[in-house]
């Protein structure tokens, strides 16, 4: 028994592949490396429920806490543990912005090398400076995102280089942990899930997930609502989208990866993959700040299509309790807020000015 005067001790937090790796399809040679990732909060938002103009529960996955800014964190130490066991020296990925921030960050604490391709010109500031901080070599590519992607797969086939974008098994084997962590929360699945969909490995990632919590837990399944962004949307239109356009850079993904298996995780859980304009998800990240939550613009996606198909009587929330999946912090892409941003007034430093500008 514990001395009365003792705090309580609680159990220690290790990361995703503490806490759910028993659960993950890894090989034995793993060795795990983690910044202690995952265990997001899933913030109750009744107001914007409210709003959005019905009376069910709304709950936010606020991935935006992991410790590189986005979900792309708990792939991560799970395909960077993996290389690291199987004794590769450096890692590799084409990314708009996350993910490279991500890889560069785990390989710096595993030791590893991280080489990030990234699209000319359409990176966040704050992404791109990430993975500069972590020490990663950042190369930009006169191309799109999925022209880097062609380039990181062919690279790794030839050199002993591991590639950690999602179509690396194991980084869909670690973000699995964020539906485990919601039926864990919740107590079951929720009746639907909402996320942003780009290349398309977290939606598939998060389909396994409560699909392998059904069969040991029976927790039930979501209906998943994928969004994608209008000017960016190859799995709406159902082809390849040449020049991918959208605010919402996380997500501007013309040739998804694992277009196939987001359809079919859209089409198997009695949901669908639909598209929103830039500007409702940009009402949306405004809306969410509302509520003192600040996302990046292509986390904002998700909660938009729900907003969008709310308003067009499509979806009738009424009783539900729904889940939107919030997918990188406001900080990634601060230029989005602040090129629209007058500068502050500057004032003379007297209190009956200042009264007179706060309280009119
Ligand atoms: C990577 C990313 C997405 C898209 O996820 P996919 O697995 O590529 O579909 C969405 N939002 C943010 C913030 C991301 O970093």
């Amino acid at each position: 028994m514990q001395p009365m005067n003792q705090p309580n001790q609680p159990t220690p937090y290790l990361g995703v592949l503490h806490r759910y790796g028993h659960l993950l399809d890894l090989p034995a040679h793993t060795r795990p490396v983690t910044l202690l990732e995952g265990d997001t909060r899933l913030i109750p938002v009744p107001r914007l429920a409210e709003e959005l103009g019905g009376d069910f529960e709304l709950y936010v996955k606020f991935e935006g806490l992991n410790p590189t800014g986005s979900f792309k964190d708990r792939g991560m130490t799970a395909a960077v543990s993996e290389a690291l066991g199987r004794g590769a020296k450096a890692v590799i990925c084409a990314s708009t912005g996350n993910t490279a921030a991500s890889a560069a960050a785990y390989a710096a604490r595993s030791g590893l090398k991280a080489v990030v391709l990234i699209p000319q010109g359409k990176v966040a500031a704050g992404k791109l400076a990430g993975a500069v901080a972590y020490g990663a070599q950042v190369v930009q590519i006169e191309g799109s995102f999925d022209d880097a992607l062609a380039m990181v797969v062919e690279i790794s086939n030839k050199h002993p280089i591991a590639l950690v974008n999602s179509i690396n098994p194991y980084r869909i084997e670690g973000q699995k942990t964020a539906a485990f962590e919601i039926c864990d929360t919740l107590g079951s699945a929720p009746d639907w899930l909402c996320l942003p969909v780009g290349n398309a490995g977290n939606i598939t990632a998060y389909w396994a997930g409560f699909r392998q919590y059904e069969r040991l837990h029976g927790t039930g399944l979501p209906h998943i609502l994928g969004v994608q962004a209008a000017g960016s949307a190859p799995l709406v239109l159902g082809h390849p989208v040449e020049h991918p356009e959208t605010v919402a850079t996380a997500i501007r993904i013309g040739k998804p990866a694992r277009g196939e298996q987001a359809l079919q995780a859209a089409e198997e859980s009695g949901g669908r993959i639909i598209a929103v304009s830039d500007e409702e998800i940009l009402a949306m990240q405004k809306r969410l700040a509302g509520e003192g939550i600040w996302v990046e613009p292509a986390s904002a996606a998700g909660l938009a299509g729900l907003a969008h198909e709310i308003a067009a009587g499509i979806f009738k929330p009424q009783g539900k309790r729904i889940v939107a999946v919030c997918t990188g912090h406001g900080l990634k892409d601060p230029d989005i807020i602040t090129r629209a941003m007058p500068l502050p007034e500057a004032l003379p430093p007297r209190l009956e000015v200042l009264e007179e500008v706060i309280l009119g």
